[in-house]
């Protein structure tokens, strides 16, 4: 969780917020790190450690080390492993130490507050110069709906227990939206770094990496970045120490290279499997499978299956300019989890046609047939064609005449 949804989580807005077919790439800190060294923020030097035998530490030299494990989830620090070992992020001085450390951490689960229950598989770890830390402050720019443009949130009093800082001493924390035109300008950048209590010399270094932060949210497409800590040092440098960035997915045509950073195998297989596809995949605890276009729509199915007792497997939406063959792939992708005990299919044809739909249903059914029940409702173009097709492929097929039928049927058959 990050300190935006915890602020999320602490105002009365919860209740209306949806899980929305709506996915952030997030890189993880190494890959975020070299970006914010590009735009001059200063961050650690540092090197690399996977489970691949890549080992960079040969050639790395630092008086004291901080090990990190690396994950796409934040609260290392405070973290455990499912080895019993303590912490995610470590200190210490001694080279031969290093190695039993990384032991202790590479192929083990990292469970911290912000992971599933099981925790993430550490699969790579940062081996950086550590620097003295004088004091954390917080730091963080991001795309806020509310405000339909970008925010700075700022707290002198950053580091790991920033989420017990919103909650309980939330006038520590100043947000200030940013004009996107503007941006943000000097005046704006040296009352930051007057609030973050940077003083004397360290306040224009303060305010210069907080305009070298705007410059890569704008020229990366991010709709977050959250530095915490962002440190005084005790030989006077202001120090990115950790970093999560989030990027928006409408942006992946123009951010290639940042977009092919992204490492898969931390995400839910079906998702991945959706995404090429260019299908969005949402999983739920529900056991009814739900195949819908736009998620307008996902989202009234969702409401209309509670109604009637039921509960979502998950929502794999499949856009408007739909194909037979991402039909195909959708239907190998829901009938895959074992969980989805009777299937929904709830289309309203508008740019799609019904009849592809009809097309890719009978054709993946005729390849791989269903063990479960399957319902389908069919509205909009072409929508008579459809219902044809489907009648004439003489498979068990459950035709609904609206929604609530369709809902009412689905549950039914569970
Ligand atoms: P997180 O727990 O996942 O947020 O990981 P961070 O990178 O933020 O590290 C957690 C905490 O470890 C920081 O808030 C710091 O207090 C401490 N830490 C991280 N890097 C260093 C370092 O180089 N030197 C020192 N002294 N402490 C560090
Ligand atoms: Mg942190």
């Amino acid at each position: 969780m990050s300190l935006w949804n915890s602020l999320v989580k602490y105002s009365s807005k919860q209740d209306i917020l949806y899980k929305v077919p709506v996915r952030y790439l997030n890189l993880l800190e190494y890959q975020s790190k070299n970006l914010l060294r590009r735009t001059n923020v200063a961050i650690q030097d540092f090197c690399m450690i996977d489970d691949q035998g890549e080992n960079g530490l040969d050639k790395f030299n630092a008086k004291e080390y901080v090990i990190k494990a690396q994950i796409l989830a934040g609260g290392r620090g405070k973290g455990h492993f499912n080895n019993g070992f303590k912490g995610g992020v470590h200190i210490t001085q001694s080279r031969q130490e290093i190695p039993n450390i990384i032991k202790k951490m590479l192929g083990f689960n990292l469970i911290t507050k912000q992971t599933p229950k099981d925790g993430i598989t550490v699969k790579k770890i940062m081996v950086a110069e550590s620097v003295n830390i004088m004091r954390e402050t917080y730091l963080c720019i991001l795309m806020d709906r509310q405000r339909n443009g970008p925010v700075i949130i700022a707290s002198p009093a950053g580091g790991v227990d920033i989420e017990g800082v919103a909650e309980k001493t939330p006038e520590l924390i100043k947000t200030i939206p940013i004009d996107i035109f503007e941006g943000i300008t000097n005046k704006m950048a040296n009352e930051l770094a007057e609030f973050l209590e940077f003083k004397g010399e360290l306040k224009p270094k303060a305010a210069e990496e907080i305009k070298n932060l705007w410059n890569l949210f704008k020229t990366v497409d991010a709709v977050q970045i959250e530095i915490n800590p962002l440190v005084e040092t005790d030989d006077g440098k202001v120090v990115a120490v950790d970093a999560k960035l989030n990027f928006d997915d409408n942006a992946k045509y123009r951010q290639k290279e940042i977009f092919d950073m992204e490492d898969v195998t931390e995400s839910d297989p079906r998702e991945v499997e959706a995404a090429k596809y260019n299908l969005n995949y949402i999983g739920m605890n529900g056991n009814i499978g739900c195949l819908v276009n736009g998620a307008g729509l996902a989202m009234a199915t969702m409401d209309i299956i509670k109604l009637y007792g039921g509960e979502p497997a998950n929502f794999l939406d499949v856009g408007g300019s739909v194909k037979e063959e991402q039909v195909k792939a959708a239907f190998q992708i829901i009938t895959s989890d074992p969980s989805v005990k009777a299937i929904l299919v709830n289309v309203f044809g508008g740019i799609v046609n019904c009849a592809t739909i009809a097309n890719g249903i009978v054709g993946a059914l005729k390849s791989t047939p269903l063990k479960v029940p399957l319902v389908v409702r069919l509205e909009g173009t072409n929508a008579t064609e459809a219902r044809r097709i489907i009648n004439e492929s003489g498979l068990s097929i459950q035709i609904a005449g609206n929604l609530d039928d369709a809902a009412e049927k689905a549950v039914k058959a569970l």
